[in-house]
């Protein structure tokens, strides 16, 4: 007989037991009544948890005075092994078990053979289903495959009777009970509270049996069809990112998404009787179980993946298509990913979204940029989050520290938040310095502006003090868009933004996309295949080959700024032709609103991005068109030191302090000392104390930042003599080999200047 048969056999038969109106303990007798039969074995009990102890809930063979009455600690005796291990045990000879317990009441002294498996529910065990034999002998695999099956349908009778409580549910595997501590990479500074939603949320399955195999086989095979789709699909998606780790995680997808064994598996399950989603669950436990035994942190990865891709599989089963966001959140949230792009976490409601952990993530992913635009905290590089945060557990993040704290006890709920308090009223401190202007020590005054890409953004204006937006991302529109935003909305937004920040000044810079900043509507455009999409068609080379999208966006800004003063960045120019073929389009827009009589913008200033390495050497050429230059150390970074700014192994490997970057920027600020060119930081390195502080050694005076910053940077600006800092950053900068963070963070404290 077949695994499938004989597990088929045992479900056809507990489909009669579990569809009567008996209550749960007549339904468990018969269920140990049945298997005993099948399996052929004299004894077969089931052990269920109650207060923390395994309790014998039914059993044919062993004394029924022991019904009730023979309990097991977790780890005590063989089922309470198989209950903390959650592995399955099959052994000739039970008594030859170390762990193996004599308990008299049951009298089972006289069986030799013993299998046992763990009944999994929410992912724990909450009891065990184990047969006895008189005879020493091995169960055979079917046997134990069918032991496992009946497991899995007992779970949704327990679940459904209520047999074991939600405590008890939750107290058995230690990393996924009590308090757990996790650490990675700090994205986002900040504190947050709130309970856990993962992104993608996993369904729970409520239905094990089948009532017709048929229909059961022909979900599963439309939802394999369905998700192949999707994960030939998925490249160049934010989910995955571009490139690099990303790439061999699809390949790893693909592979499993094709595999013909796994669809085999899965159909053998429902041939049991098992419904869909039982059956990708049920095969998905083998394979945990057998990955178990494999110590290779490789494996693990993968088995990761092919989680993901089994929840996946459930989720288009169940129909369960949406986010999180999608869905909503009910409460605050601190959301769960293995990454995420820009769009998708745009897409959640901000007022209760309090905080992000990642498994991957690097600085300067966009999707972090976004967080910190929506001061969100982000933690990053979160190992092992999958197997220690369930949807819906208490989380305080602290992604200052690092770390965040799963089911946290009351007392370190107190702990955090009297943090929490602290913080707010140093956000206080730093609000206050709203209306204070950033002069240096010395009397320079540094201009401090903010970054911004949503209407909502400009509030921070007012809020900080900052002198202007020296940086907006107008792609962001297009990025929270499902379709190509028309002119007439890019207009709006642009007139809002624009009224919003009232005399202070906004940079728009023209769209942004390619890269990490993918779009789906533009997908099918050339790039789409790049296979280094950040070095590929993006940004003003994508801009000025889709003309139309192009002209649309400056006859957008060129009628939003209709009397007013407009500032103009194009991203990414590598050449000054780029900037003057861009610049054209914008005064063929001009021409085109004058000859119609429109109004149009009282002056226009154009500028470029600094981003592309190679521009640095071409700035005699390009200065006298400019007036002001923004350097995008984000990508500057990736550039110079050949290291893609989403690539997670990468994210902490090259310091923006190092001399190699400092040297390069100082070169360009002497470029452009004596020119009437506003020169400035827009990249995140700018919003960091510590890097603030070497760029102002370096020369710069203006910083455009992310708004949670304004406050520290200018309580540090006003500590600051510049003359003298410079003094020690040329210094520092002619000594090779030397530690410059250490060097500035120990400039910094004798200064009592804050810095991190
Ligand atoms: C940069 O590259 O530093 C920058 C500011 O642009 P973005 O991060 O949007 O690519
Ligand atoms: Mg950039």
């Amino acid at each position: 007989m077949t695994a499938a048969a004989s597990a088929r056999q045992i479900l056809t038969r507990l489909h009669e037991v579990m569809a009567s109106r008996m209550h749960a303990q007549g339904k468990l007798d018969q269920v140990v009544e049945i298997i005993g039969e099948c399996l052929t074995s004299e004894v077969c009990s089931i052990y269920l948890l109650r207060e923390g102890m395994l309790e014998l809930f039914a059993t044919r063979g062993l004394n029924q005075s022991a019904v009730h009455v023979t309990r097991m600690a977790i780890g005590e005796g063989l089922t309470g092994v198989i209950a903390e291990t959650t592995q399955m045990l099959n052994l000739a000879e039970a008594k030859a078990h170390p762990d193996f317990q004599y308990r008299p009441e049951t009298g089972e002294e006289k069986f030799h053979s013993f299998a046992g498996v763990p009944i999994i529910y929410r992912e724990r065990a909450v009891g065990v289903l184990c047969v006895q034999h008189l005879d020493p002998r091995r169960y055979e695999d079917i046997e134990i495959e069918a032991l496992q099956t009946t497991a899995m349908v007992l779970s949704e009778l327990i679940a459904n009777a209520e047999l074991v409580d939600d405590e008890d549910a939750l107290g058995l595997s230690a990393e996924m009970s009590g308090q757990q501590t996790l650490t990675g990479l700090t994205l986002v500074k900040g504190l947050g509270a709130g309970i856990a939603a993962y992104h993608q949320p996993r369904v729970q399955i409520t239905q094990m049996m089948a009532d017709d195999t048929e229909a059961e086989r022909e979900r599963v095979y439309r939802a394999f069809a369905k998700m192949r789709e999707q994960i030939d699909n998925l490249t160049g998606q934010a989910e995955f990112g571009v490139g690099g780790e990303h790439e061999e995680v699809l390949e790893t997808y693909k592979m499993f998404a094709y595999d013909e064994g796994w669809s085999r598996r899965i159909n053998e399950a429902i041939d049991s009787g098992l419904t869909a989603e039982a059956a990708i669950e049920r095969v998905q436990q083998h394979t945990r179980m057998r990955m178990r035994e494999i110590d290779d942190p490789l494996l693990a990865d993968r088995m990761h993946d092919l989680e993901d891709l089994a929840n996946r599989l459930v989720r288009i089963v169940a129909g369960q298509i949406g986010t999180a966001a999608q869905q909503g959140l009910r409460k605050d949230t601190i959301l769960i990913a293995r990454n995420l792009g820009p769009a998708e976490l745009l897409e959640y409601d901000k007022r209760r979204l309090k905080g992000v952990i990642l498994e991957e993530g690097s600085l300067t992913a966009h999707v972090v940029i976004v967080a910190r635009a929506m001061g969100v905290p982000v933690l990053g590089r979160a190992k092992g989050l999958r197997g220690i945060v369930r949807e819906g557990d208490e989380i305080l993040l602290d992604a200052t520290a690092a770390t965040a704290t799963v089911r946290p006890t009351a007392q370190v709920a107190d702990a955090f938040a009297q943090r929490f308090a602290k913080s707010r009223e140093k956000q206080a401190a730093y609000a206050s310095l709203r209306d204070v202007e950033p002069f240096t020590r010395c009397g320079t005054r540094i201009q401090v502006m903010i970054n911004a890409g949503l209407r909502d953004d400009i509030s921070a204006l007012a809020l900080t003090g900052a002198d202007g937006v020296g940086l907006f991302r107008t792609e962001f529109q297009f990025l929270v868009s499902a379709t190509l935003p028309q002119r007439e909305r890019q207009l709006r937004l642009y007139r809002d933004v624009l009224d919003a920040a009232g005399d202070k000044p906004v940079i728009f810079r023209t769209v942004d996309i390619g890269g990490d900043k993918a779009v789906p509507y533009l997908a099918s455009d050339i790039g789409a295949n790049d296979e280094n999409p950040a070095m590929g068609w993006r940004a003003l080379r994508l801009a000025l080959h889709r003309e139309g999208l192009m002209k649309a966006q400056a006859r957008a800004l060129l009628e939003a700024a209709a009397g007013r003063s407009l500032y103009v960045m194009f991203p990414m120019v590598s050449e000054p032709w780029e900037f003057d073929a861009a610049k054209a389009v914008f005064e063929d827009q001009l021409l085109f609103l004058r000859s119609h009589k429109k109004m149009v913008p009282e002056r226009i200033n154009y500028g470029a991005m600094l981003e592309v390495p190679a521009l640095a050497e071409v700035l005699d050429l390009l200065l006298p068109k400019l007036s002001f230059l923004s350097i995008g150390t984000n990508d500057l970074t990736q550039f110079l030191f050949a290291a893609d700014r989403g690539n997670p192994a990468l994210a902490e490997r090259y310091d923006w302090l190092s001399i190699a970057i400092l040297r390069f920027l100082r070169r360009v600020v002497i470029s452009t000392a004596g020119t009437d060119v506003d020169l400035g930081v827009c990249g995140e390195m700018g919003g960091r104390r510590l890097e603030a502080l070497a760029l102002l050694a370096i020369g710069f005076r203006r910083l455009s930042i992310t708004p949670a910053a304004v406050g520290p940077i200018k309580e540090l600006v006003r500590k600051v003599d510049l003359a003298e800092l410079s003094e020690a950053m040329t210094a520092w900068l002619a000594q090779p080999g030397i530690d410059l963070r250490a060097q500035l963070g120990a400039w910094a404290s004798e200064r009592d200047i804050e810095t991190d």
